[in-house]
């Protein structure tokens, strides 16, 4: 009788500790909900002053006649700085709504191969000053690829520009190769490098590694987390391998896809 009255005080005390485990995780669940509507809500309103605030001044920039001496650095710094507010906040509401499972891809077939060469050619100007070779090597791919083409743009431009970022000496290449079934994207650069221990949480929204100081050291930490977001969206998965003072390579698969695709059915982001 001993013996049985011990086992139910056991099962009894592992049922409270399953039942406590549970409501951790749905408490923490619940915090993650709210953090994203936090974001999207703030993102939201920032949008519009940001908008009232930044129009005037391109306006007077393009219109005004003469202004006093230094009057336009000074505003051309304002707009400048305005602007990278707003892809901020613009990337943020983008997390946010993926998160909250409101984002769906809007697929149509693309070269692919085409289409990346080009991206890629909007950085180089930007890799050029900076003293860095830029190699883009997308050989013609045997069909169609069906992406979201803003989504594509913005993987294959936040990861070129983190490139040209934390990159100090060499170059950048930027690959596009068929998988079997689907497309491989690859962006390795000659640059700074990420500590091993690191690796896992480059994705995480708003991570940055400590004392990875980039050029111009501006940042948010919130482009990775995107990538990632717009990535399973379309089914695939990006990847990251880095040796610290040698440079690193991101990976970004995806699958060759269909028009009403729908990759994120495998792969369910957010809460
Ligand atoms: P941000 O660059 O705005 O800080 P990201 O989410 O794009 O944010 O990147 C997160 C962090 O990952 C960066 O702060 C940086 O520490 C590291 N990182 C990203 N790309 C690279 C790269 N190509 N080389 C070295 N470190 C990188």
């Amino acid at each position: 009788l001993e013996l049985v009255a011990g086992q139910f005080v056991s099962a009894l005390g592992n049922a409270r500790a399953f039942e406590a485990e549970r409501r951790r995780a749905e408490s923490l669940a619940e915090l993650d909900r709210a953090k994203t509507a936090f974001f999207s809500d703030v993102s939201h309103e920032l949008r519009t002053p940001l908008t009232l605030l930044l129009g005037p001044i391109a306006d007077v920039l393009e219109d005004a006649g003469p202004l006093p001496p230094g009057a336009r650095d000074q505003l051309a710094l304002a707009l400048r700085n305005g602007q990278r507010l707003q892809r901020l906040v613009n990337d943020l509401m983008d997390v946010a709504s993926i998160e909250a499972g409101r984002a769906t891809a809007v697929r149509v077939g693309t070269d692919l191969a085409d289409f990346t060469t080009e991206l890629a050619g909007v950085l180089r100007a930007a890799a050029e000053r900076a003293g860095l070779r830029l190699t883009v090597d997308c050989p013609p791919l045997p069909r169609p690829v069906f992406v979201d083409p803003r989504m594509w743009e913005k993987v294959v431009l936040n990861l070129l520009s983190n490139a040209v970022k934390y990159t100090f000496v060499g170059g950048i290449s930027v690959a596009l190769r068929d998988t079997g079934d689907g497309v491989a994207l690859t962006v390795t650069d000659t640059g700074i490098g990420i500590p091993v221990e690191e690796l896992p949480r480059v994705f995480d929204r708003f991570h940055r590694v400590p004392g990875s100081l980039g050029r111009h050291r501006e940042g948010t930490g919130i482009g990775l987390a995107l990538v990632r977001e717009l990535v399973a969206l379309h089914g695939g998965s990006v990847t990251v391998t880095s040796e610290p003072g040698r440079g690193s390579t991101f990976t970004a698969t995806i699958p060759y896809g269909s028009p009403d695709a729908e990759g994120d059915a495998d792969h369910p982001v957010g809460p």
